[in-house]
């Protein structure tokens, strides 16, 4: 968790010109070009389908959102920020990443609402031909796909969704022209996004009908404002900003145990969870309806103060029931029974098996990457794939979890910088990922995700982690230190430069 900005190779001399492109502007793309540009390299072009900067951030505005960890934690090491709350808001972090971008200059590489469609390597060239809306190309030598992998919305295909008369959109894609006070809204989800939603906007509706396919643990997250007096101490003193990160990062390695199934760490939460969902309702009904009966950590926990308060408000109603269809007046869940509605928010998440789901990638012998995974995608530490040749992916498969993200992402980002440096330096064509590494790489993960993720498993719960052959996908088994050191040196034998 070093403060200022890594440098793989400090003092030595580039001599190789190699022109990167990243694809995606969120934290994990902002991240590698700050990185790139500290080690010297500035032929960068940064895409991003969108009109701005912050992927998660730019996308998520719907009423609540704001970061589930703690603001310190969830920053840039090499960012410091006058945080005004302990969990950031939506505009909060989408300033602190403009701010980013701004005071590493990174605005002249931007090329925003730009799509990147596919992704080819010409080995004549030793180049990626990289295919752009409406006919453009560009070639790059380096490719980094920056992604993310929450922002392909999951959009539900119950009967008759389309013949809904009242507005309808998915969360991450909320349309501020429709004034909810007073109307009848329904919500379909009780995941993070909905536990966030469900306080900020009940308030304001007139009825608010929350569909639960199945309860999701909560936790209280202690979210606040934080007062001026301590904003102004952490602003004397910078060292307690990092003394929080520290903080919360100890107490997210801590509490990994929960994912292992019957460990003290799973029964601890668990009863700490059961103790809270007492402590929040009276009404036994609701107790029930709450209480999850699977394992803690089979899915993504739920962090939040406000949720169970305002579930408990009398124009609240939890539906404790999936939908299967939908009228025009309003949504049928399993019991039968039509609950009419004005609005329907789709709070129901993300596909987030579905890596790279936005580009094709075509490696050597024109083998295309969707291709080679089969619909379940693998890497070397998320982040490379044989046959891929200078290839690099922040956010891939399995490296979701640990804390906060952005700590990760930081971590494969320098993997990514190392590895340029080195093509710069050596003159080498291209870096390739050494097969043998990769597969036994991956036969480990799977003895680590049996080991230390087994709460986590399709026959318990629903979640978004598993791929349709039955491999959890999506998170890293370890934390994020272990993340670190495998970031650091397992590259030095699974990556070899080729001429
Ligand atoms: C509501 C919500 C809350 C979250 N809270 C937390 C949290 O509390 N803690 C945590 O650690 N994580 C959280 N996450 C996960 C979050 O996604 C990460 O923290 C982080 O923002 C990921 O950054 P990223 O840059 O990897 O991806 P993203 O933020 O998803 O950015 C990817 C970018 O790539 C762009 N893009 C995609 N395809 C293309 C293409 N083909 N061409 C051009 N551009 C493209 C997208 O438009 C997007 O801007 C949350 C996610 C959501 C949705």
């Amino acid at each position: 968790m070093s403060g200022e900005i890594y440098m793989p190779f400090p003092g030595r001399r580039a001599v190789h010109e190699v022109s990167v492109a990243i694809v995606g502007a969120g934290v994990a793309g902002i991240a590698t070009a700050v990185k790139l540009k500290a080690a010297d390299v500035n032929d960068i072009t940064i895409f991003e389908r969108s009109a701005g900067v912050g992927g998660t951030w730019y996308d998520n505005t719907y009423p609540g959102a704001e970061v589930d960890v703690n603001s310190f934690l969830y920053s840039f090491s090499f960012q410091d920020h006058d945080w005004a709350r302990s969990h950031a808001t939506q505009p909060e972090l989408l300033d602190y990443i403009e701010a980013t971008v701004d005071r590493f200059d990174l605005r002249r590489h931007l090329r925003l609402s730009t799509q990147v469609d596919t992704i080819a390597w010409e080995p004549s060239r030793g180049q990626y031909r990289v295919s752009l809306g409406g006919g453009n190309e560009q070639w790059f030598h380096v490719v980094i796909s920056c992604v993310g992998l929450l922002n392909n919305p999951n959009y539900p295909t119950w009967p008759n969704l389309d013949d809904f008369d009242g507005p309808k959109f998915h969360t991450s894609r909320w349309e501020h022209n429709h004034d909810l006070t007073g109307k009848r809204v329904a919500i379909v989800g009780t995941g993070s996004t909905a536990a966030q939603i469900v306080p900020a906007i009940a308030p304001v509706v007139g009825q608010l009908t929350v569909f639960q396919r199945e309860p999701g643990w909560v936790l209280p997250k202690d979210e606040r404002d934080f007062s001026n007096a301590e904003r102004q101490r952490f602003e004397r003193r910078p060292v307690l900003r990092k003394h929080e990160r520290y903080k919360e990062f100890r107490l997210f390695t801590n509490s990994l145990g929960i994912f292992a199934n019957d460990s003290e760490k799973q029964r601890e939460m668990t009863a700490l969870a059961h103790g809270y969902i007492e402590s929040q309702f009276s009404d036994p009904h609701l107790r029930a309806a709450v209480t999850p009966s699977y394992p803690l950590g089979c899915k993504r926990i739920v962090l939040s103060s406000t949720f169970y308060p305002a579930l408990n408000r009398p124009n609240v109603t939890l539906v404790p029931h999936a939908v299967v269809r939908a009228t025009r007046d309003g949504l049928v869940a399993s019991d039968g029974v039509e609950r009419q509605a004005d609005v329907l928010i789709l709070a129901t998440g993300f596909k987030a098996q579905e890596y790279l789901a936005s580009v094709q990638v075509t490696g050597m012998q024109g083998r295309k990457l969707h291709e080679v995974w089969q619909k379940s995608p693998r890497a070397l530490i998320g982040t490379t794939v044989p046959g891929f040749p200078n290839f690099f992916m922040l956010y891939g498969p399995n490296t979701n979890g640990g804390g906060s993200i952005i700590f990760q992402l930081e971590r494969q980002a320098e993997l990514v910088v190392r590895q340029v440096t080195r093509l710069r330096r050596s003159g080498a064509r291209y870096i390739d990922t050494r097969k043998a590494v990769y597969e036994r790489y991956n036969v480990w993960l799977a003895e680590q995700m049996t080991k230390y993720f087994d709460a986590a498993s399709p026959a318990f719960c629903h979640n978004y982690y598993f791929s349709q052959d039955g491999r959890n996908v999506t998170q890293w088994p370890r934390s994020a230190l272990y993340f670190h050191l495998m970031t650091r040196f397992l590259p030095m034998i699974g990556l070899s430069s080729h001429r």
